[in-house]
């Protein structure tokens, strides 16, 4: 088992949504906003190896909005994807397995890419793609407040293409005994957190269950979730267990932490230690 960070860049969201409840004195500390209030986020993928498998997990949001959109988001460089892939050594091509977390924009649209007669098309061409049954439903019929978050462009050009495969139909066999997902509701509907056992550790990418360190204590919820009370029980379960096996989190959006481990503390779980990706492995 390998894993590796594909980074697909960094981009700019309001920090008021990414934080919630929670007041601007407390979170521009953590994350501290430009003029516009809009604090920088990463998009920080993960390859896993295994098995002759190459999975790759969430692909940030691609290349293919027009100039307005990536005008609300700020992304810096839109062909990190593809340089943080060739910088392992791989090209598009080489991808086996793309697992999306779920269908937000900043997760899924770098899975298609317009071609130069105006297509969108797969951009891993050999490429599986798993989803969740319910979280596709939920994507392709989306409620009035997650519309502007579930693009149809990064979602239905993937399934014309027929490279559209929902894990929860499968079951878990088609994924390397290492890799496991759990599913949580409170951000959206069925999204997948990929558990990955590397050694004796487990590492769960948290993809938006808790987008960053920051969003470690419990109440700084997001207030893009649809159901907040929900990822507040998710989350606690999900850190107490990760307090308790040691688990490595994996950040996706955090900008400047890879990875952390968190403890048990008379406040709740907390961050105990940081560290890069790189790091996971040795010596164990
Ligand atoms: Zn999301």
């Amino acid at each position: 088992m390998k894993v590796s960070v594909a980074h697909a860049g960094n981009f700019k969201l309001d920090g008021g949504a990414m934080f919630g409840v929670v007041p601007k004195s407390l979170w521009q500390k953590a994350n501290p906003p430009d003029e516009q209030n809009l604090c920088t986020w990463a998009m920080r993928c993960l390859l896993v190896e295994e098995d002759g498998r190459r999975i790759l997990i969430d692909t940030g949001m691609g290349t293919k909005q027009d100039a307005k959109f990536f005008g609300y988001f700020h992304p810096d460089n839109p062909d990190a994807l593809e340089q943080s892939l060739r910088a392992l050594g791989l090209g598009f091509e080489d991808i086996t397995d793309v697992l999306l977390t779920h269908l937000h924009f900043d997760h899924c649209g770098g899975a298609l890419y317009r071609s130069d007669d105006g297509g969108i098309l797969p951009r891993f061409p050999k490429a599986t793609y798993w989803s969740h049954r319910a979280h596709w439903n939920w994507a392709t019929r989306p409620n009035e407040r997650e519309k502007a978050s579930f693009l149809q462009e990064n979602i239905l050009p993937l399934q014309q293409a027929g490279v559209v495969r929902f894990l929860d139909e499968t079951g878990q066999s088609a994924l390397p005994a290492a890799l496991s997902v759990q599913i949580v509701n409170g951000h959206t509907e069925a999204m997948m957190l990929p558990k990955i056992r590397i050694g004796n550790r487990t590492l769960l990418f948290c993809a938006d269950l808790c987008p960053s360190a920051a969003h470690i204590p419990l109440p700084w919820v997001m207030a893009y979730d649809v159901r907040p009370l929900v990822t507040l029980k998710e989350k606690r379960e999900t850190l107490e267990r990760a307090a308790a096996e040691n688990w490595i989190l994996f950040f996706e959006h955090d900008r400047m932490t890879e990875c952390c481990t968190v403890e048990k503390t008379d406040r709740g779980v907390r961050l105990k230690e940081t560290f890069a990706l790189s790091e996971v492995g040795r010596g164990d």
